[in-house]
């Protein structure tokens, strides 16, 4: 039966952000800083923080030094550690919405369930779960690449009877201590979560369909002063910020350019093995055999001693099945288990249109995706007007700060906004071909990477097309968004009332 709309209780904002990670928040306070303040972020979840909220399993944490992972203009000079903890990313999101004054923008428990484009009206109908409608005139969504958890289809996994869940869903009312504990999964949250649950559970499983490549992860705590002297001497703090940016930036010529360059980490991942484990069959397991880079680069320095533990076994091949108490491997044996951790990942790449949008001619995105997602700049898509796509089609990146590129999108939005008002436009979308145009070029640049080297990734759908990634530089692609070139798209002008933005950006929003 289809669901009942009612028309929301609530003024309609003239923009809606859907997701309060760093993409939403960093939406907000840019707009808020330009005098903007008739928005709202609309939170499918109780609390804020997108990744950072939802990844409490232990161990989690970030594997970009911190001191970049974080806002150019909200530098936080006290970092425990060089790689932040996720308890202590989330509450440096909490402090950006509270600096910012953020709160009464953001409306929790509001999961957008569709959002279609009105032609009459030129403005989005966002339709919430429960039936309530919001009207806006710009879009932004910054649902995040991985935020919706990937189950497996393992035959059996709805038979097993005891606790099972997902990395990104923690169920921490379940005590895995002096447990059987499987878990699924090698990728870069499985080999966080391992050696904490090596430390108490009984046995550990670990499920293994393709070992990754891992390299040491230079951690070191900061301590009082060091964090006093970045408190002091912001200009200090900034240094650290460019030098750890020019250090990973560099890597991007041997994902994207000269992939043979990959041999010298490879070398050092292979020393890393042969340093870490004696044990030659175990050593084997562990190395992969695809190209270095292929598939996202770990970094841990407790992962391969977690393996050698005698309470781990590392059962290559992945899992066959489950069974109401165990979980089969390839080679049929079955391993009886207390409870299961799926650290299979996300959707990333396969179905990117978070809930269903319909643009002009009430085309689907899903649709306009069907042969793998595509924007322009990562950032708008032709048929959709004035939707923005924050960490949008191949905008992620293997070597770097996603919140580099947050902020590159969020000064593009912030361009086309001044553009509609300046030009009075009701709406812009980019030109079809000057899309096209684009995906080709970027797809040639792929097709030359190490992505695109023979293994099977998350950055690719199941024909192979990578969807996920950013092949080259993350300054080159903030250069080609530092300017929002009106002749990229088509556009509409509005009726001197539709433009209502600059008439009230002082407005502040009244929200619940
Ligand atoms: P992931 O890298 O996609 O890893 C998923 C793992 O599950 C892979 O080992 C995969 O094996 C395995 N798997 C999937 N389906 C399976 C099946 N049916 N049977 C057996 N194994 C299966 O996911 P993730 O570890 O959650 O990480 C996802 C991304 O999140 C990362 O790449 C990273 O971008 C981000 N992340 C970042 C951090 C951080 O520190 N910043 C931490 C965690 C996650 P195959 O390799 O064979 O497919």
């Amino acid at each position: 039966m289809p669901q009942q709309t009612t028309r929301s209780p609530h003024r309609s904002p003239q923009i809606v952000i859907i997701g309060s990670g760093f993409a939403g928040v960093g939406m907000g306070i840019q707009l808020k800083l330009a005098g903007m303040h008739d928005f709202v972020i609309l939170e499918s979840a109780a609390a804020v923080g997108g990744t950072w909220r939802d990844n409490t399993y232990p161990g989690a944490a970030c594997d970009v030094p911190s001191h970049l992972y974080s806002f150019s203009f909200e530098p936080w000079p006290w970092w425990s550690h060089a790689f932040a903890h996720q308890d202590e990313i989330l509450r440096y999101m909490q402090h950006c919405v509270d600096r910012y004054d953020l709160q009464p923008h953001v409306r929790l428990n509001s999961a957008v369930t569709a959002a279609t484009f009105d032609e009459k009206s030129n403005r989005w109908q966002v339709t919430l779960a429960g039936g309530e409608t919001l009207d806006c005139w710009l879009l932004i969504s910054g649902t995040g690449g991985l935020s919706r958890p990937a189950n497996p289809d393992i035959p059996g996994l709805d038979q097993f009877r005891g606790p099972i869940f997902h990395t990104a869903r923690w169920h921490h009312e379940v005590n895995l201590a002096g447990k059987r504990v499987a878990v699924i999964g090698t990728g870069a949250s499985a080999i966080q979560v391992v050696p904490e649950l090596a430390k108490t559970a009984a046995q550990l499983h670990l499920f293994q369909r393709t070992p990754p490549w891992i390299l040491p992860k230079p951690d070191r705590e900061i301590g009082p002063r060091e964090q006093r002297l970045y408190a002091r001497l912001p200009w200090l703090q900034w240094l650290n910020r460019a030098r750890i940016y020019l250090l990973l930036e560099w890597r991007a010529i041997a994902f994207t350019r000269f992939t043979g360059i990959m041999k010298l980490p490879r070398m050092g991942a292979l020393r890393f093995i042969r340093k870490s484990i004696a044990n030659p069959e175990l050593r084997a397991k562990v190395t992969p055999d695809y190209a270095f880079g292929c598939k996202r680069v770990l970094i841990s320095n407790n992962y391969y001693p977690a393996l050698n533990r005698d309470n781990v076994q590392l059962v290559a091949g992945g899992a066959k099945a489950l069974t109401a108490d165990a979980v089969v491997g390839a080679d049929g044996q079955s391993w009886p288990v207390d409870a299961v951790v799926l650290a299979t990942g996300f959707q990333a790449s396969e179905s990117m249109a978070p809930f269903p949008i319909n643009g002009l001619h009430g085309q689907s995105l899903d649709s306009a995706w069907a042969g793998g997602a595509e924007a322009f700049k990562g950032t708008t898509v032709a048929g959709f007007p004035n939707l923005f796509l924050i960490v949008g089609p191949n905008t992620g990146l293997g070597h770097n700060s996603m919140v580099y590129i947050i902020e590159s999108q969020i000064r593009y939005i912030m361009d086309a906004i001044q553009t509609l008002q300046t030009q009075q436009l009701a709406w812009v979308a980019p030109k079809p071909a000057t899309q096209d145009q684009y995906n080709r070029q970027l797809h040639q640049r792929l097709g030359k990477s190490v992505w695109a080297s023979g293994c099977k990734s998350w950055y690719q759908t199941a024909s192979g097309k990578n969807t996920t990634l950013w092949p080259g530089f993350t300054f080159s692609f903030r250069h080609q968004l530092s300017r929002f070139e009106l002749s990229d798209y088509e556009w509409q002008a509005s009726q001197p009332a539709e433009n209502q933005l600059a008439a009230s950006a002082q407005v502040k929003a009244v929200l619940s």
